[in-house]
């Protein structure tokens, strides 16, 4: 008994400890290919100072607490970022060979949480997923969907034809829900893909997903209230100056929006007239004034005057959804059908 103890222990530490190695990889992932740099050559350096780090200080989770999360060279501070995605990576490679075992699901599920944390990332620090990522997801599907298909047994409540049927329902819902601009693109593909891979659990992973969704939106709205206070009563101040020194524009409709700023022109009917097109200094100055609020917080800004007085001022402000989603996805690739099971209980 002691033994198959010990050899467990044994192997989910080495299940962990790879994971945290895969981790280190994944940070130098999410890093690097945003920028279009490659991954494979180049050796990692501070970003501080050049200096290039040395293997022995290279160790997942290990070296940032020895070296108290600082540059060994000039002490800058190394974000915590690192050591968290290196932890997580560890702790969901664990947990999916808790789930799984030895089975194909368990390089499944590894690939699988490699990308969801690869992509999360990067859509907090850029706004978008990338392609390769939701396409790696959707392989992942196909070859689920393979087999399902081939296998002898399949459990009646996930056959092959399902999968498809719920990418295709989810596709469509979520295909809507992007046209009308109130899903992005990236989060359209990852959800249909992830639907073509869990079949029935695409259900749970949404309900997941669009929770922490909603608490995540809620949250960044109240911390950065005021900011957004004090921004729009200065863009309000601008947008009527410009109308005052353009009286002849009669309404003006002006869009803020990542450094770009249209300004259009309407009659009282709300007919456009034409496009005022980009004001230098108008841009200039906006920028100046948002450059301090961060790249993962994207604020849309429409301000409409007539005759120098603010009908309308609208926010939107952009949330990154991909982190949510890959939180019920990944929740659900691992309990989907006992959340189900659970679900349906409830109502029999
Ligand atoms: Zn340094």
């Amino acid at each position: 008994m002691t033994g198959i103890l010990a050899f467990d222990i044994f192997m989910c530490v080495t299940v962990f400890i790879f994971g945290t190695v895969i981790g280190s990889f994944l940070n130098v992932v999410i890093y690097r290919t945003p920028l279009h740099m490659s991954i494979v050559t180049g050796p990692s350096h501070c970003t501080s100072c050049g200096t290039r780090i040395k293997p022995y200080d290279l160790i997942p989770i290990v070296s940032w607490c020895l070296l108290g999360g600082k540059c060994r060279a000039c002490k800058a501070k190394i974000s915590i970022r690192y050591t968290i995605v290196e932890a997580l990576t560890g702790v969901m490679f664990l947990l999916a060979y808790l789930r799984f075992s030895a089975s194909v699901m368990l390089p499944m599920s590894i690939i699988l949480f490699g990308v969801l944390i690869v992509l999360s990332f990067i859509d907090l620090d850029h706004m978008q997923i990338p392609y390769w990522c939701t396409a790696t997801v959707a392989a992942l599907g196909v070859i689920n969907v393979l087999l399902i298909a081939l296998s002898p047994s399949p459990a009646p409540d996930d056959l092959w034809w399902k999968h498809l049927l719920y990418a295709l329902l989810v596709a469509v819902v979520a295909g809507v829900l992007a046209l009308f601009g109130g899903l992005g693109g990236g989060d359209f593909q990852l959800i249909t893909a992830a639907a073509l891979l869990l079949g029935v659990r695409i259900f749970p992973a949404l309900f997941i997903g669009i929770i922490l969704g909603a608490i995540y939106g809620i949250a960044i709205k109240l911390r950065t209230k005021d900011t957004v206070k004090a921004k729009t009563e200065a863009m309000t101040v601008l947008f009527v100056k410009r109308t005052e020194q353009h009286p002849d524009d009669n309404i003006i409709m002006g869009e803020y929006e990542e450094g770009k700023c249209r300004l259009t022109c309407y009659d009282v009917e709300g007919k456009k007239l034409n496009e005022v097109g980009p004001d230098p200094e108008l841009v200039q100055t906006l920028t100046e004034m948002f450059s301090d609020i961060p790249a993962n917080n994207e604020y849309i800004f429409r301000v409409v005057t007539k005759s120098g007085s603010i009908d309308s001022l609208k926010l939107q402000r952009r949330i990154a959804f991909g982190p949510a989603l890959s939180i019920g996805i990944a929740a659900s690739m691992l309990y989907g059908f006992e959340m189900l099971n659970f679900w349906l209980g409830m109502f029999s």
